[in-house]
């Protein structure tokens, strides 16, 4: 690899780009040279498996020794560059959403080698809106703060030559902008710079970066919740089927960008090493592998007043993987693991007025679960209504309880696809809350943020957005209006800067199938359009807390006025309508 650097480096350039290693952890894609065997065998003292057998230490151990191989060829590149004293930046491709997420691991160990992380969005035309910036957040969690370059391709979805719209260009890159990064634009083939209209697209949002960037050099993310982003959990945990814990952590992502609250992504390494001040709350969404620091860190965190919001199996593995009997937040969340409760769909059943479950009447019934888009061998997906089986330390903390259904599935529909009817309501409890020092902590025994990612149901965001306020109190700042736009904020030194990014699309996602095995719809499946329209919203408020404002100004346009109102602690800012984009400086 010396070599190779070293020959690139008799040229004029600027940076060296690793565009997407294949080189996963996973044994499907695992290499067997002999390189790999020797180095394998000398480093861990056994023959490299063959098989994934994720219950073995041996094996976890091998599948981490992948990592590392990329790792130290990260580490002796950088370090053959600084020998060499050259200012050459060493960039890598991790591919966040991709690689089912793997590469997000190699940058988190290899965050001290990496000038750069270039996160490729290739898939963002099959994602959510917002997915860039999500990527983003996600690539500066894992790298601890390095530059973020994330693309928007100029292709239509992944995989064709055919241009994407102008709209679709400009949302893209400044997605990039607005959650921090710098907005890359892909060309790919050579076809599309014959095309003048994206070029002019992105035109338009280089020059506003242009006027914003003295403003966002040093601008710093408002913290209020930090959404663990557990690499561990999704391998130890997620193993095979890294979707399982991914969907966990997405579902919270989505409800919170959905109600406007600042949000961020943390690394395990940032709970390891306790760097937790700065956030009210802590989600962690089913992370099942946590080192004793960071569960030393996180007592702490509640005990100075922080928030710990945590599902399901979360702490119950150590930082390598290995099954425990209690769940090592146990304490902190006020309850004692007893075992998991199996069962293809069940329910919770509200049994107290709270914070948590407003808008939720006593004895009220929610379905927890969901069927499975196959559905060949199995009608639900692996888990998905399954809950861990605790123990409240304390009655009074229980808010909610595990129901069973009365059978296995309902009979109003063919195969088993509907629910079955609620049956016996168990003493185990499905919310718990909890206090201790200054702060609070609450436990879903289900994976409500899984739940979530897949159905889009209102019932899971507002209570995920209820718990979240009840253990941060009034954020610093958030929005209210339609759900489709996303707000971003950053402190600066005397002010705030808050991006708004409209996502009121024309309908993007056409066509898909309710079974994906099967020939049912009678039009072809997966057509997805591209943003060809942005609807115009109107009457969002800003609301700052806990701080004075004496002007507020538009950093985009100067014919813009926005009004100030004063309710208490509290200011509002109302913003009449919303184009595509708008950077309001509040001083
Ligand atoms: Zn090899």
């Amino acid at each position: 690899m010396s070599k190779e650097v070293e020959e690139v480096l008799k040229y004029d350039i600027d940076g060296i780009l690793l565009d997407s290693f294949r080189y996963m952890p996973d044994i499907e894609g695992a290499c067997f040279c002999n390189f790999c065997r020797e180095g394998h065998e000398k480093d861990l003292g056994i023959s490299m498996p063959t098989k994934a057998d994720w219950n073995t230490l041996v094996y976890r151990k091998s599948f981490l020794w992948r990592y590392k191989i990329n790792v130290e060829g990260l580490k002796r590149i950088k370090e053959k560059l600084k020998n060499m004293s050259s200012r050459v930046v060493l960039g890598y491709n991790s591919h966040p959403g991709g690689w089912r997420g793997r590469a997000n691991r190699i940058i988190e160990m290899a965050r001290n080698y990496i000038d750069v992380v270039f996160a490729e969005c290739s898939e963002t035309d099959y994602q959510p809106p917002g997915f860039i910036a999500e990527m983003v957040r996600l690539s500066l969690a894992m790298s601890g703060g390095k530059p973020v370059w994330a693309s928007r391709n100029s292709f239509h979805t992944c995989l064709t030559t055919t241009c994407t719209s102008p709209i679709a260009i400009r949302q893209g890159l400044r997605e990039a902008f607005i959650a921090g990064g710098w907005p890359l634009y892909l060309v790919f083939s050579s076809a599309y710079v014959q095309d003048p209209r994206i070029t002019k697209a992105i035109n338009v949002v280089y020059k506003e970066i242009e006027k914003l960037e003295d403003y966002v050099i040093d601008a710093r993310p408002i913290r209020y919740v930090g959404i663990l982003f557990s690499n561990k959990s999704r391998d130890w945990g997620g193993r095979d089927t890294p979707e399982i814990i991914t969907d966990c952590i997405r579902g919270f992502y989505y409800a919170l960008l959905a109600r406007h609250l600042p949000l961020s992504y943390i690394a395990d390494s940032d709970l390891d090493s306790g760097k937790l001040e700065d956030y009210r709350v802590l989600v962690l969404a089913n992370a099942q592998s946590l080192s004793k620091q960071a569960v030393g860190h996180l007592v702490d965190y509640v005990k100075k007043g922080g928030g710990l919001l945590a599902t399901y199996k979360t702490s119950i593995m150590d930082e390598y993987g290995t099954q425990l009997d209690d769940l090592q937040l146990g304490g902190l969340l006020g309850i004692r693991y007893k075992g998991e409760i199996n069962t293809p769909w069940s329910y919770i059943k509200i049994r107290k007025e709270h914070k948590v479950v407003e808008g939720f009447s006593k004895g009220q019934l929610i379905l927890w679960g969901d069927f499975d888009r196959n559905f060949v061998d199995r009608r639900v997906p692996k888990d998905i209504a399954n809950h861990a089986y605790v123990e409240p330390k304390e009655e009074e903390g229980v808010i909610a309880n595990v129901v069973l259904p009365l059978e296995e599935f309902g009979s109003e529909y063919e195969n088993g696809r509907s629910p079955p009817v609620a049956g016996a309501e168990t003493e185990a409890p499905a919310i718990v809350t909890n206090h201790l020092g200054e702060g609070r902590a609450l436990y879903f025994s289900g994976q409500i943020g899984r739940i979530f990612w897949r159905t889009g149901l209102v019932d899971y965001l507002s209570m995920i957005y209820n718990a979240v306020l009840w253990l941060g109190g009034k954020p610093p700042i958030s929005a209210k209006g339609p759900e489709t736009f996303e707000m971003s904020a950053y402190e600066l030194d005397d002010s705030i800067l808050v991006h708004l990014l409209n996502y009121t699309y024309n309908q993007r996602i056409l066509t898909g199938s309710p079974s994906t095995h099967e020939k049912f719809v009678f039009c072809s499946t997966h057509s997805i359009h591209p943003a060809r329209e942005i609807i115009p919203i109107h009457d969002i408020e800003l609301r700052v807390y806990g701080r004075e404002v004496k002007n507020v100004r538009s950093l985009l346009r100067d014919d813009a006025n926005y009004g100030i109102e004063r309710r208490g602690e509290m200011t509002i800012i109302n913003i009449p309508k919303l184009q595509e984009y708008e950077v309001i400086l509040i001083e």
